[in-house]
């Protein structure tokens, strides 16, 4: 029914294109990380015709490589609204969630994480209200600071009219998301329904990469580190029983979900086989609820996973109507500048293209969980 009423209300589209996954980083955070000396900072080069480079992984922090190749390339798409909206249009892409990109305010102190939470959040909903009903946002949290003022911008973002959930690294208070400590932070994201977007940023330690990781940039951490870091996030929450405690805790998770539609079966037969989590006098010691209940119940999983094989799995595991479409603009730009389409969003249209629910993974499930009104074309 919901669904139906979505659909009449927006009839101007066959089927609408949201994009549940892309990034911007505004000009006043790049202000931040330019007066920054330690990662995360920006580099200006001395042509300054060159994009400045963004030193974002602490192995990118090396003197020895040269000023030019450090680090990756910030051009205008990172920050631009009107090439955010030039891509879009490109891509035919109707309506884009924007989230602040990683590393988000995680660095920062206490204090300063409190205050650039409220500028950034602000200024996201400045920029979706210049562009109504084109863009929306997904705010970002000061986690640095305590869990009372974190608290409070969660109840803060409730008034402001184009929030439409948070992005949530995997760090949380600096402990992972299985801390205790988060509680007070579920417990307002669960009462005001607010969706979280799990997105890595860490990914593994560098020394599995091997010594000869510099000579494939950044291939392995963002290939592999950062969907098992996703992964591995979203089992410790589920291990540790947060979708026990708060049974109504709604989690878009990025790269559809990591590796977890393919480790599911595997992550479920070490918790039966472990007699850490095997019941005892005092009960069950695991979660309670078990891991495909919550996928179903509280997951959703973006489709931003470059192959048709992926996102049937995602599809069979959390449900067709839980998977929506999304780019990760404006990184995996083309190589060449002069390529007008990006490859990397063509390969995930035709990923979900082949799939039968294709309309709804396109546009429509993201109508309904997010309640888009979409402007008419
Ligand atoms: N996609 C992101 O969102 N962040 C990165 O750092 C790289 C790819
Ligand atoms: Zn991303």
């Amino acid at each position: 029914m919901y669904l139906l009423n979505a659909i009449i209300k927006n009839m101007a589209f066959t089927y609408p294109i949201v994009d549940i996954h892309t990034h911007i980083y505004p000009p006043t955070y790049l202000t931040l990380l330019r007066s920054r000396k330690t990662v995360p900072y920006l580099l200006d080069l001395p042509n300054q015709a060159a994009a400045p480079r963004l030193i974002i992984l602490p192995s990118d922090d090396d003197a020895s490589i040269s000023p030019e190749s450090r680090g990756r390339p910030i051009d205008n798409a990172y920050s631009s609204i009107s090439e955010k909206l030039r891509f879009m249009d490109m891509h035919d892409i109707h309506t884009s969630i924007i989230s602040l990109a990683n590393p988000w305010l995680d660095f920062l102190s206490p204090e300063e994480g409190a205050v650039w939470a409220r500028i950034i959040n602000d200024e996201l909903d400045v920029i979706c209200m210049q562009n109504e009903n084109r863009l929306y946002a997904f705010a970002t949290l000061p986690l640095s600071a305590s869990p009372p003022i974190i608290v409070d911008e969660i109840n803060r973002l409730e008034e402001i009219p184009h929030i439409k959930g948070i992005i949530l690294g995997t760090s949380g208070l600096g402990s992972g998301l299985d801390d205790p400590e988060l509680n007070p932070i579920w417990t307002a994201l669960e009462g005001t329904q607010t969706l979280i977007f799990l997105h890595p940023h860490y990914g593994l330690p560098s020394d599995v990469y091997g010594p000869r990781a510099g000579e494939y940039g950044h291939v392995l951490p963002l290939a592999l580190g950062f969907p098992m870091e996703t992964t591995i996030a979203f089992t410790r929450m589920w291990l540790s029983g947060v979708f026990d405690r708060f049974p109504r805790l709604k989690i878009l998770i990025a790269h559809a979900g990591g590796t977890i539609p393919y480790l599911t079966g595997r992550i479920e037969s070490c918790v039966q086989h472990e007699r850490h989590l095997a019941a005892h006098e005092h009960g069950a010691r695991g979660p309670k609820r078990d891991l495909r209940t919550v996928l179903r119940e509280n997951v959703w999983l973006d489709a931003v996973v470059y192959s048709e094989s992926s996102v049937k799995a995602a599809v069979e595991l959390v449900g067709s109507e839980r998977v929506l479409f999304g780019t990760d603009h404006p990184f995996f730009p083309p190589l060449d500048e002069r390529e007008e389409e990006w490859s990397s969003v063509r390969t995930n249209v035709v990923a979900v293209g082949k799939n039968g629910a294709r309309n709804m993974i396109m546009g429509w499930n993201a109508v309904k969980l997010l309640d888009l009104e979409l402007a008419p074309r």
